[in-house]
C-alpha cells in the first residue's frame, strides 16, 4: 500500500469556486482577495489581514513595514524553513540564531534575552509544526528591549496556546497557503495584525507602493493613482482566494481528523526505543501541521530511505538552516553553534498527515515505523 507525503484536500467546492472566479472580471487581487481577507481576520479574531502572494513575501513585507534593513539584527530560529531566515536577508537585515527547545523544537524563550545587541530591533519566532511558541515570554523580552515581534506562523492557522492565538501578542503574524500547508491554493500567503496602521502601509508595500489597488483603479471611473513609498509586487491575487475561500467551512473537521491521526501516531509510536517525539505544551491546541519523529541520527539517512522503499512518503523538517551552504560560507557557522537545533534536525523525519489519509494508510505507516526504527 502505497502512502503520499501529502495529498491536499480540495475537491468539488474549491473546483466550481475556481471556475466562478475565471468567469468573472478579476483575476488579480479583486473582490474575492477583499473577502478573503474578511474571512481570514474574522477566522484569527484580529483587526485586519493581508492578502500576499506567499508567507516568505509576507514575513519580508512586515520587516520592511517595520523599518528593519541593513545593519539591523532579527532573532529567529535555525530549526526551521529557509524562507524564514532569508526573508530577514532579503530586507538586507541579518539573522540573529537563537537556539531552540530541545522538548520542542521552538525557539528557546528563556536564550533570547542573552542574544540582544544593540543593532537587534526585531523577534522572528516560528510556531514549529503547528505548536506555538511561548508568545507571553516573548512578548515580556520584546517590552523590554523595545523590539517588534513578527510570527511565522505558516504551520499554526488554527493554534491556540494559553488563550493565545497568532497575531495576538506580536505585530503581526504571516501565514503560509503553498501546496502542503493546511489552508492551501498552491502558492499563497497573508498577514494578520491588529495595527491598523500597518494594515494600511502593508496594503500599499504589497502593491508597488501605490495608493490604489487594481480593483479600484478600473472598478470606477478612472483615477490618477500615486506612488507614494517603496514597493513590491507581492499581493494576493483572486484566484487564490478563491481556492482558499471554500476551505474556511471546513477548518474544523480537516484539523479534527489531523488531530485524530495524530493521536493514534502518539499512542503507537511513544512506546518505541528508538523513536522519540515531540512534546505538546499545556495548555496547547496543535495546528497538527507536521507529525515528526526524532530517531537515532546515525541511522536517519538509512531509515529515510527504507520508509521510500516501501512507498511511504517521508520528508525532513529540517535540517538546521545556519549549517546550509549558503549560510555556512556567509557567515561562518559550523556544527557546535546551535547544537539542540542541529540534534534535532539530525534525527527528525515527517511521517505523512493530511485529512485524506485513510486508517488503513495510518496503520500502514505505524506498521513500517516499527519496523524500520528497530536497530538492526
Ligand atoms: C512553508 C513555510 C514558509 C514559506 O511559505 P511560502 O508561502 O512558501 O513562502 C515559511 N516558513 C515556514 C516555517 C514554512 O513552513
Amino acid at each position: 500500500m502505497k502512502v503520499e507525503f501529502y495529498r491536499h484536500h480540495l475537491d468539488q467546492k474549491e473546483i466550481d469556486s475556481l471556475v466562478e472566479a475565471l468567469g468573472g472580471i478579476f483575476l488579480t487581487a479583486g473582490p474575492l482577495t477583499r473577502r478573503f481577507e474578511q474571512r481570514f481576520s474574522k477566522y484569527l479574531e484580529c483587526r485586519a489581514a493581508i492578502g500576499t502572494y506567499s508567507c516568505t513575501s509576507a514575513l519580508f513585507l512586515c520587516l520592511k513595514a517595520l523599518g528593519i534593513g541593513a545593519g539591523d539584527q532579527v532573532i529567529t530560529t535555525p530549526m526551521t524553513f529557509v524562507a524564514t531566515s532569508n526573508a530577514i536577508l532579503e530586507t538586507g537585515a541579518t539573522p540573529l540564531f537563537v537556539d531552540v527547545e530541545a522538548a520542542t523544537g521552538n525557539l528557546d524563550a528563556s536564550r533570547i534575552e542573552a542574544a540582544i545587541t544593540d543593532r537587534t530591533r526585531a523577534i522572528l519566532p516560528v510556531h514549529l509544526y503547528g505548536q506555538m511558541c511561548d508568545m507571553r515570554c516573548i512578548r515580556e523580552i520584546a517590552k523590554g528591549h523595545g523590539l517588534h515581534i513578527i510570527e511565522d506562523a505558516a504551520h499554526c492557522v488554527e493554534g491556540v496556546r494559553d488563550g493565545i492565538r497568532p497575531a495576538q501578542l506580536s505585530d503581526a503574524a504571516c501565514f503560509s497557503f503553498y501546496a502542503t500547508k493546511n489552508l492551501t491554493a498552491g502558492e499563497g500567503g497573508a498577514i494578520a495584525t491588529n495595527d491598523p496602521e500597518l494594515a494600511a502601509e502593508l496594503k500599499i508595500m504589497r502593491s508597488h507602493g501605490i495608493d490604489r489597488e487594481a480593483a479600484d483603479r478600473y472598478a470606477r471611473k478612472y483615477q490618477h493613482w500615486d506612488m507614494v513609498r517603496m514597493g513590491y509586487k507581492m499581493n494576493m491575487f483572486d484566484i487564490q482566494a478563491a481556492l482558499l475561500l471554500p476551505q474556511f467551512a471546513n477548518i474544523e473537521r480537516n484539523l479534527e481528523r489531523r488531530r485524530q491521526i495524530s493521536q493514534r501516531y502518539r499512542a503507537a509510536l511513544e512506546p518505541l526505543a528508538g523513536v522519540k517525539l515531540p512534546e505538546v505544551r499545556p495548555n496547547t491546541v496543535q495546528a497538527c501541521h507536521l507529525f515528526t519523529i526524532w530517531v537515532d541520527p546515525d541511522r536517519r539517512d538509512e531509515i529515510l530511505a527504507r520508509f521510500q522503499a516501501e512507498q511511504i512518503g517521508v520528508a525532513v523538517n529540517y535540517r538546521a538552516v545556519h549549517l546550509l551552504s549558503y549560510y555556512r560560507q556567509q557567515f561562518g557557522f559550523k556544527p557546535g553553534d546551535f547544537p539542540v537545533a542541529e540534534e534535532i534536525g539530525a534525527r527528525t523525519i515527517s511521517l505523512p498527515l493530511y485529512p485524506k489519509m485513510t486508517d488503513a494508510q495510518v496503520e500502514r505507516v505505524i506498521e513500517v515505523v516499527k519496523r524500520v526504527t528497530v536497530a538492526s
